[in-house]
């Protein structure tokens, strides 16, 4: 297993934004990680798992504590002509169009969002009308409380939007199981590059971002619809930025700071407070030391 010290996280994150762990442990099996939850369980050390880093603001100030990065995890198999399990570092995009090439319909959806299973699987990840829940059968979850895997079903995994019964504090995806639809290779091909077109189309891909930075707070009502209609796409502090692409997304324009991040998202929760009444509240997770009051913007839920 990969083990490294005083590791800079930036480079994990999709953002770009991140200082050092204490321990940066890359495991490439679930045997591998059983062992190292266990150990870091006996020791008391404290850990955090990251899939592909891409929904996850990691502090500049770093992480005091062992993080768990699950993308050496990618193995893939066909058990059933339509279902595909998939290790919880497999990346969406890549499963995708494997899926794609296979004939299987289901995920087209996924093929622009940049993270892995086990984070789709805990967000409830979804674009284009579809999301994890209508594709997932069931789960391998690891408690590392127990040291046991078991097998969630859907309904244990009580999906709804962006969000699931996972708590990645204890409860670590292994894999996925998913139910696909056979169906012609060629349309569903088709449909998964229109889905990857549409992305560059509409969101500031050259820049770091960690995707939707707000949930919609209502299904009418779009968190990129009410920021850009506060203005909230000229919005910049210090180095971090609101996309003039799309006023959910925040762009690190090079070098931004947690902290610049957090006063970014902190106006961009006041401004749609005040001309629209409603509380945004992040889709993203937090990981690391923070000294700003992250919970004004994160609590409320
Ligand atoms: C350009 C861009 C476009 C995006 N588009 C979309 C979109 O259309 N729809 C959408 O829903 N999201 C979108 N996202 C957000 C993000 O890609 C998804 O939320 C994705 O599912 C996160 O996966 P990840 O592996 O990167 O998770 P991470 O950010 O690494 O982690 C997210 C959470 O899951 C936990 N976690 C990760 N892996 C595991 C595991 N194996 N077991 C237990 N817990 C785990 C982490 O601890 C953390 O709490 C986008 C992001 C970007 C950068």
């Amino acid at each position: 297993m990969e083990e490294t010290s005083n590791s800079p996280l930036w480079r994990f994150s999709t953002m770009k934004v991140g200082g050092e762990a204490t321990r940066l442990c890359q495991p490439g099996s679930a045997e591998e990680l059983i062992e190292l939850v266990e150990k870091l369980n006996n020791k008391q050390e404290p850990w955090y798992i990251l899939g592909g880093g891409s929904n996850t603001l990691i502090s500049s100030e770093g992480v005091d504590g062992t993080v768990i990065r699950m993308t050496q995890m990618t193995k893939l198999a066909t058990p059933e002509p339509d279902v595909l399990i998939a290790d919880a570092g497999a990346r969406l995009p890549h499963l995708a169009k494997y899926a794609a090439g296979l004939g299987l319909s289901g995920l087209e959806f996924a093929v622009g969002i940049p993270g892995t299973v086990g984070g789709a699987v805990v967000m409830n990840a979804g674009a284009h009308g579809s999301c994890m829940a209508n594709v997932v059968e069931s789960v391998e979850v690891l408690n590392s409380e127990s040291g046991k895997i078991s097998t969630w079903s859907k309904d244990d995994l009580k999906f709804v939007y962006r969000n699931s019964a996972i708590d990645p504090a204890k409860d670590i995806v292994i894999s996925a199981r998913l139910r696909l639809q056979p169906g012609s290779q060629e349309q569903i091909t088709a449909i998964t590059q229109h889905n990857e077109e549409y992305r560059w189309r509409t969101q500031p891909l050259g820049w770091p971002n960690l995707g939707s930075t707000f949930k919609n707070p209502l299904p009418e009502k779009s968190a990129g619809l009410l920021l850009d209609q506060s203005g909230a796409k000229q919005f910049k502090e210090g180095n971090a930025a609101v996309s003039a692409i799309h006023a959910n997304f925040v762009i690190n324009l090079g070098g931004a700071t947690t902290k610049e991040v957090v006063q970014l998202l902190k106006r961009m929760q006041e401004t749609v407070q005040e001309n629209h009444g409603l509380r945004l509240h992040p889709e993203w997770k937090t990981l690391g030391k923070f000294s700003e009051n992250i919970a004004e913007i994160w609590n409320g839920e």
